[in-house]
């Protein structure tokens, strides 16, 4: 088969790879789509791989071709998406089905073969199939629909409140859409962005503030009765936005924190003191996963991908390339702030 192998930093080439067989538990997927996550550039532009040559990807889609002795589940010609986690099953956490925290996890796409290929194989339960109704290029964003579901799920959401989400990006999509579809008085996305406030609105936002108008907090708080908000999801991992979330939280209030953060933190006491004060529950989340093996983050994704009621906007993606420019696609990272969105790697038949 053909893959887009990593033989150096920086150097992506299309070349003939040994083809992956469906050992027992196993199967084998004909790659359709495969994307270009924020986690790939560094490691094919800054010597971020844990060895030389490898096949990265890990948010993919495509059709099972082949499967190994003993599976059930899933069946040759079914379109399946790629949960690419490979937890050890052993551990304390992922015997209490706490699969996102297992430490002895291997990896779909950075410790093991990946999908930029013509074929990768997956044991049958990281397989989740989805209807045919639903394209491969939206098969290939289960991802960051399951992140956004499990955060919702850590933070004990239930429906009836009104919802912040903070960022507007593509778990901020999600957050939003997964909040309104297990019920909410309102939803609110919080952006500096205004197509992605407008796009916020497309699809489905009650409202959309822009933070950067000075007045924001009080058109927020306006659309509570001035009590803020029972759930606040943060998503962008940004400073103003980490400290943003503690003074929306409502008393009692629900707060998760998705989004990571990659610059120093700092609250002055007044801001900090707003927890202790309203008494709101703070945690996070991390990854997409939970009991049954992938979990019901995989399995409700695509449930309502199919029935339409979880939108996913094509605008998202930035690029669809075939497979072998790979190098190219990679290269476009060079630029900052040239790629808007997702890029995505397809096997044309
Ligand atoms: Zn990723
Ligand atoms: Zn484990």
């Amino acid at each position: 088969m053909k893959a887009a192998v990593v033989c150096a930093n920086e150097d992506v080439r299309y070349l003939d790879y040994e083809e992956p067989k469906a050992e027992p538990g196993m199967v084998k997927v004909k790659v359709k789509a495969s994307g270009i996550c924020g986690s790939d550039i560094p490691r094919v532009l800054h010597n971020g791989v844990h060895f030389y040559p490898i096949v990265l990807g890990h948010e993919f889609s495509g059709d099972v071709v082949e499967t190994g002795e003993g599976v059930t589940k899933v069946k040759v010609g079914d379109r399946v998406s790629g949960a690419p986690l490979l937890p050890c099953m052993k551990c304390d956490d992922c015997q209490n089905g706490n699969f996102s925290l297992c430490k002895k996890y291997s990896f779909i796409g950075s410790r093991q073969q990946g999908s930029n290929a013509d074929y990768v194989v997956i044991p049958e339960q990281n397989a989740v199939v989805f209807d045919k109704s639903v394209s491969y290029e939206q098969g290939a964003m289960f991802e960051p629909s399951t992140v956004a579901l499990h955060g919702v799920f850590q933070n004990d959401y239930k429906g009836g409140g009104y919802v912040a989400v903070l960022g507007g990006g593509t778990i901020g999509m999600f957050t939003m859409q997964w909040a309104k579809i297990f019920g909410a008085k309102k939803v609110v996305v919080f952006d500096i962005s205004k197509e992605r406030l407008n796009l916020a609105k497309k699809l489905g936002a009650d409202a959309a503030i822009n933070t950067s108008v000075e007045n924001y907090m009080e058109k927020a708080m306006d659309i509570t009765g001035g009590k803020g908000y029972s759930y606040v999801f943060e998503t962008a991992g940004q400073v103003p936005t980490m400290q943003m979330a503690f003074e929306l939280a409502a008393n009692k209030a629900h707060v998760c924190f998705i989004g990571t953060p990659h610059a120093d933190l700092t609250f002055t006491p007044a801001m900090w003191e707003n927890m202790n004060r309203k008494e709101f529950k703070l945690t996070g989340s991390w990854m997409s996963y939970s009991a049954p093996f992938p979990g019901r983050e995989w399995e409700l994704t695509a449930h309502y991908f199919a029935t339409g009621q979880l939108k996913f906007d094509p605008g998202s993606i930035y690029k669809k390339m075939p497979m072998n420019q790979a190098q190219e696609a990679f290269q476009m990272f060079q630029k900052p702030g040239l790629v808007k969105g997702k890029v995505l790697l397809v096997n044309e038949d």
